[in-house]
């Protein structure tokens, strides 16, 4: 290999690396962001050590295993054939199986599907468990669907992706518009088409291989992170005032969590609008905003009304007065003006529940502010975490206690903040820069596996 001491660390190879990005992938803005975010801060580590500089690594990284698409086409309750686009992006399988979820969203790219299945290989590197990073999905929209046209749409889905999938080769999971509905489904048509009854997916419901805490394991991540990091500079959630975004899975386990210990949670959004009140949610309130959301589909709209809450329309909750600020909607949800205005008011601590909330504008002025910011490749890696270990309970036959999953998840992020605070910490106990820690701490272990097993 002749490609030494290729990088020096200065701007200009972040600018040379980031041509060929975005040559080798026109239009793919979401991704370009991805990779911009990490290569800022593994060029630099990789010019200091030797080691990383042979066997174009970071190449290597951004460049898809592969990339498949497929029709994915089904017939609707009025009896109308409909077509939609699946896909499966094997980003990285160097230091496990393919592992990652499965997203439904009518504006769903392939920009946006790589830049997932990127982050996802840093993320599950993170976790310190043996998986790889995949993403996949479909452009199909969920809203508005009966239970009857949800079921035949991801048995169709499941048609073609069986073909990628598997429990040693990829193991898909939840996303946005997929939970364990969705995951049932799949999984069913999945077990009936290879006639094996065997841990293919994560996020499975309990009577059939799912873990117990997979549901609830990303927002209670979330919010053990930001336990973590409030410990490390002598704080506590005791009263603290959260503004969370979305009313999905992630957002509703954070705020079940927040409030468990003790913290305020005062906003919840969906793309209507924000629900606010100063005093924050109660345990009851929020199980009336669980059932009207999950098992009733109502908008935020009609939460805030059903509850007595300010509803601002068309708003995010970023104006909210707030300590900490947990993005856990979707991927730029929050920019640079956004996060102004949380520093403006006070906010102290970002953790993303959300992949990439956060615009780079957003994250360097949190930065700049020193606001403690987490990336989601970090805080909220506890989701694809339990599912590591729903895959561990599969192999072994095994049904774990919920306490035993709820003390490994603990664990889990405890450690994730310690592989960040090492990377990303100055060594004399000042704050720690978290996203150069969760890349770099990623990079590494993901660099070492592939330098191992050789140029491939
Ligand atoms: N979609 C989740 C994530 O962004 C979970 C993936 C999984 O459990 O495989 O990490």
């Amino acid at each position: 290999m002749n490609d030494d001491k290729r990088f020096d660390g200065d701007r200009k190879d972040l600018e040379r690396f980031m041509d060929g990005v975005v040559q080798r992938n026109p239009d793919e803005k979401e991704f370009h962001q991805a990779v911009h975010e990490v290569a800022a801060d593994v060029l630099p580590f990789i010019a200091e050590h030797d080691r990383y500089q042979r066997g174009k690594l970071l190449e290597r990284m951004t460049e898809p295993d592969r990339v498949v698409s497929f029709r994915v086409s089904w017939i609707d309750d009025q009896g109308q054939p409909q077509v939609h686009r699946g896909w499966r992006v094997q980003f990285n399988n160097a230091i496990g199986p393919y592992k990652g979820g499965l997203r439904f969203d009518p504006g769903l790219t392939e920009s946006v599907l790589k830049f997932l299945g990127f982050e996802q290989c840093f993320k599950n590197a993170l976790t310190g468990l043996p998986i790889g990073g995949a993403k996949g999905g479909a452009n199909f929209d969920p809203k508005g669907r009966s239970d009857d046209e949800i079921m035949r749409f991801c048995q169709a889905l499941m048609n073609q992706l069986v073909h990628y999938i598997g429990p040693n080769r990829d193991i898909p999971a939840g996303d946005i518009g997929v939970g364990q509905r969705e995951i049932g489904y799949l999984f069913g048509q999945y077990r009936t088409l290879t006639r094996e009854f065997v841990g293919a997916l994560t996020g499975k419901g309990v009577s059939f291989g799912g873990s117990e805490l997979r549901t609830e394991a990303t927002g209670y991540g979330v919010l053990y992170f930001v336990q973590d990091m409030l410990d490390r500079a002598d704080g506590d959630l005791d009263g603290q005032r959260i503004a969370i975004s979305g009313a999905g899975n992630v957002a509703l386990h954070a705020a079940e969590k927040a409030i468990a210990l003790g913290a305020r949670v005062v906003t919840l959004s969906d793309s209507g609008g924000t629900m606010h009140d100063a005093d924050g949610l109660e345990r009851e309130q929020l199980e009336t905003v669980k059932r009207m959301k999950q098992d009733r589909g109502c908008r935020i709209e009609q939460v805030a009304e059903k509850l007595g809450w300010d509803f601002q329309e068309g708003k995010a909750p970023w104006a909210a007065e707030c300590d900490i600020a947990l993005p856990c909607a979707t991927q730029n949800e929050l920019d640079g003006d956004d996060a102004q205005t949380l520093i403006d008011n006070g906010c102290r601590l970002v953790a993303e529940g959300a992949n990439m909330p956060c615009t780079a504008d957003a994250v360097e002025r949190f930065q700049d502010a020193d606001v403690l910011y987490a990336p989601g490749k970090a805080a909220n890696a506890g989701g694809v975490a339990v599912s590591g270990l729903e895959r561990a309970q599969n192999a072994q036959h095994l049904v774990w206690t919920r306490d035993r999953v709820d003390d490994e998840l603990q664990k889990i992020m405890r450690d994730i903040h310690d592989r960040c605070e090492r990377h990303g910490g100055d060594g004399n106990g000042g704050p720690v820069n978290y996203r150069k820690g969760a890349n770099i701490a990623g990079f590494e272990k993901l660099a070492d596996a592939m330098i191992a097993q050789g140029v491939l």
